[in-house]
């Protein structure tokens, strides 16, 4: 081959890769992380029984790994990780009721880590309430949390956050898909067999819109992202001017359960794979990330959305937000900085915290923007936020959302 020839090849060859938006992108990182497959530790799904005092673990979100006598008064409540090592956020979920009324210290002992979680009781798995501070403590050590109960036989639940399980999340897809513009399907399994939801918004046709993506649950325990996910959505399905010109507009793409088999396992971090799946968005290795990016690039590319910004709804210590810092400019740069403007202006008493970094780690926020160039935003909620400001600051960030969106349409 002459090398004219060669150079043609060549240049042949980086132009097809430059057109690489085409189809589900692998990415390289610095520090690549192995995300394949490692074994986890299930639970033995039981009820336990000793002296007339009962604990189970047989219900979807359940964490328990073993119970016993300590002493008269004393029980001991295991809680062990799926696998090593992990993150610290020691969740427990477990019901525990008494044959005779009867006063008891509950031990949460945690194999691995620290106490995180204040704990909440309910009786119904619905109604939740925080346990009252005086009613428990860490003074024994870190990773033992004694509480003081008063048990009946009606069987209590105690977790370290509300159960919000795969039978909540299919309550609230049945519940928005009675809107004309939401239409719920499942896109796939996850690695233990489980269904992949995903909610498609839009109103009238989907080809040739923008589109946002707003997913959630990639970490089991993180309840009060998905809270935030779910309100942000209703709003984007509110019947009002803004909304209803949002979706003739926009298309939405939800998927709002990412790791259903860690979620019903009651895992601390991992999915079934024993693997942080968000960790996972250069290779998809793993089930559930395979399954919705591939959903996603396809569905977006057969009616040719251009997806200008990816949501991930997650929870931490606080409410902040993991933004691209600002050398990595989105198709709709400098989105965020406005965004988070309107979200401050809507709270007196709330100012956001924006946490910007590079392109570090195969996480969905820095792949939202290598794959569609959009701007890839984790949204989180503090663990113990008031769920009423969750939900609030959910729908104040739909709307500046969608203002800007819009005006931004409006603009051109
Ligand atoms: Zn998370």
């Amino acid at each position: 081959m002459k090398a004219s020839n060669i150079l043609t090849l060549v240049f042949i060859i980086l132009l097809t890769s430059c057109k690489s938006s085409k189809g589900l992108l692998f990415h390289e990182y610095p520090n690549p992380v192995d995300t394949s497959t490692k074994q986890v530790m299930l639970q033995k799904r039981m009820e336990y029984e000793v002296n007339g005092v009962h604990a189970d673990n047989l219900f979807e979100g359940a964490r328990l790994n073993n119970f016993a006598q300590v002493s008269n008064t004393m029980f001991r409540a295991t809680i062990s990780p799926e696998n090593k090592p992990i993150n610290a956020s020691a969740y427990y979920a477990l019901r525990i009721w008494s044959e005779e009324p009867r006063d008891i210290e509950l031990e949460l002992y945690y194999t691995e880590h620290e106490h995180r979680y204040i704990p909440k009781l309910s009786y119904d798995g619905i109604h939740w309430i925080n346990m009252h501070e005086s009613d428990f403590d860490t003074l024994k050590a870190p990773n033992i949390a004694t509480l003081k109960l008063n048990l009946t036989k009606d069987k209590l639940f105690i977790a370290g956050q509300e159960l919000h399980t795969m039978k909540h999340v299919r309550n609230w897809v049945n519940k928005i898909q009675k809107h004309r513009d939401a239409r719920h399907s499942i896109i796939g399994k996850s690695k233990l067999d489980m269904d992949m939801h995903f909610v498609d918004i839009y109103n009238g046709t989907p080809d040739n819109k923008k589109a946002i993506v707003v997913m959630t649950r990639q970490h089991p325990p993180e309840v009060t992202g998905h809270y935030a996910a779910e309100s942000f959505v209703e709003e984007i399905l509110a019947n009002n001017a803004l909304s209803n010109s949002f979706r003739k507009q926009f298309r939405v793409l939800v998927y709002p359960l990412m790791n259903p088999d860690g979620v019903n396992e009651g895992h601390w971090r991992h999915n079934a794979g024993g693997i942080d799946l968000n960790r996972d968005w250069a290779e998809y290795k793993q089930s559930e990330p395979k399954v919705v990016a591939t959903h996603m690039v396809k569905t977006t590319e057969q009616a040719n959305n251009n997806v200008v910004v990816g949501l991930d709804f997650h929870s931490t210590q606080k409410d902040l937000y993991y933004t691209l810092s600002d050398d990595l400019k989105s198709s709709i740069y400098p989105f965020k900085d406005f965004w988070m403007r309107g979200i401050d202006n809507t709270f007196d008493d709330y100012t956001p915290d924006d946490r910007p970094s590079t392109l570090n780690q195969p996480i969905t926020k820095t792949w939202f923007y290598q794959q569609f160039g959009a701007e890839g935003i984790t949204y989180e909620i503090g663990d113990e936020t008031p769920r009423d400001f969750v939900r609030a600051k959910g729908k104040a960030a739909a709307i500046e959302l969608m203002q800007l969106l819009v005006l931004r349409e409006e603009d051109k």
